[in-house]
This record gives structure tokens, sequence and C-alpha cells, in this order.
């Protein structure tokens, strides 16, 4: 082989491998951070509005909100969660009615309108489908993610998973996982609920992801009061205060900008 050819195809190799070297950083990297969280808040809660949202404006991150089309502060404050969806926050799809599997054991507080397990197949994904709609109208965007309603993934024991899969980039689960980059299965990303928790404790689960570098996403409802499944708003505050001070290890971020990442 002449010289030329030799410096021409070594210079190819070189090339070759310098462009898989950043391709492969890239893919492992959470938008160049180490780690990813997202905080999710669940139900539409006054709390979101008046506790969450401003501790985490103040602190330059933003969360998805889960918002069932039905909850009153969605209908009575619908100009602020517009306001929030422009100002960054994700306003994720969490049905139309919340229902949930009534048949479960421990469910006896649902409601006979709200029984997933009297509900047909198509009635779910048609509410799902309407519950984008809807949040459309409120904020216009076209991309957003799923929230399971109870953590529930089928009707009359057929999993409607599937049948949603192509309205989402990415689907909220209730089953505790910190997500592995290249295995997350986008329709079931895994959640650590906050319930009654320090917030020593909601660092730790932070602590764990910076190690090993995956995705952790938090569940909340209640912040400082408003719901059952609750956490102090101290304990919120310290968590936020702990993200702010490790921004340049984690990425903090809607789950629908975190889902290009998987
Ligand atoms: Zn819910």
């Amino acid at each position: 082989m002449n010289k030329f050819l030799t410096i021409f195809f070594v210079s190819l190799m070189l090339g070759a491998t310098i462009s898989y070297a950043q391709t492969e950083q890239t893919k492992g990297s959470w938008n160049n951070h180490k780690a990813a969280v997202v905080l999710t808040y669940d139900d539409a809660l006054n709390v979101h509005l008046d506790n969450v949202v401003p501790a985490l404006d103040a602190a330059g991150m933003k969360g998805t909100f889960y918002v069932p089309g039905n909850a009153l502060p969605l209908v009575e404050r619908m100009d602020e969660w517009r306001e929030i969806a422009q100002n960054g926050h994700e306003l994720g799809n969490h049905t139309l009615f919340h229902p949930c599997d009534g048949s479960l054991p421990g469910r006896e507080w649902v409601s006979a309108d709200q029984d997933l397990s009297a509900y047909s197949f198509s009635q779910l994904t048609e509410e799902i489908r309407v519950g984008n709609v809807l949040l459309k109208g409120i904020d216009g965007k076209d991309l957003r993610t799923f929230a399971y309603t109870c953590g529930d993934k089928s009707v009359q024991d057929s999993s409607f998973v599937q049948a949603i899969s192509d309205w989402f980039p990415a689907a909220r689960d209730v089953v505790y996982r910190i997500e592995k980059k290249g295995e997350i299965n986008r329709m079931e990303v895994g959640s650590f609920v906050a319930m009654n928790h320090t917030g020593e404790e909601l660092i730790a689960q932070v602590e764990k992801v910076r190690e090993e570098g995956g995705l952790l996403v938090f569940l909340f409802h209640g912040v400082g009061g408003e719901h059952n499944i609750n956490v102090s708003l101290e304990a919120h505050n310290q968590l936020v205060e702990y993200l702010q001070a490790h921004e340049d290890e984690i990425w903090v971020a809607p789950l629908v900008e975190v889902a290009e990442f998987f």
C-alpha cells in the first residue's frame, strides 16, 4: 500500500475511533450529568402550586405534575397550571377521572364511578386519549408523559400499556427501581414513593443514584399536607436544597425531557 493510502486509512480509523468514543460518552450521560432525578407530583393539589412550584422555581428546577382532568384545583386554578407549564414544568396525563381498580385488596375507598374494574378497555384508553386533548388545551403542548393511576396497568385483566404506548414517550410506574441507562422500559419507569420520609431519607435515595449514575424518579402527593400520602415541606425543601448543591452532577428535569436520554 502506498504511503498516502496508508495515512488515509489510518486517519479514517482514528476518526472512527474518536467519533465512537464521543457517541459512547454522550450515550453514557444524562444531558452531560452523571445522574438524573425527576420530581413528580400527583393529583393536581393546591400545595403543588402553593408550596412546590415556588421552591422548585427558586432553585431553578422543573418538575412533572400528573394532573387528573377532574381535580378541583385544576379547574379552579387553570391559569396557574397553564403558567407553570409555560415556565417549563410538565403537565403529565393522569387520566380524566382517576380510575383505580376497586376489586383489589385495600381499595374499598374507590367509588363506583371511578372503579377501573367496571370500565371497558376502550373506555379507559379513550379517557387517556381525551386527557391529552384536555391538557393540550391548557398548555398547548403535544408531548407529555403518563402516570398510571394507583399504578394500575390493566382493565379486565388486559394490559393497556401497549395500547397507549404511541401517545407517550414514557410512563411512570409505582414500582421502586433506580433505572439504568439503556435498560429502561420507557412505559414502566420505576419510582420512589415519598411518604412520611425525612429530608435525610429522601437525600439518601439521591446519594444512591449519584453513586450508581442512573435515573431516580420521585413520586410525591402531598407536600406540607392536603393528602394522606404526604411529606413535610421541610423534608421536601431539604431535598431540593441538596439537589441544587449537586446540580453539576445531577440533572433535574421533567420526565418528558429526561425520556430523550433513555
Ligand atoms: Zn393519582
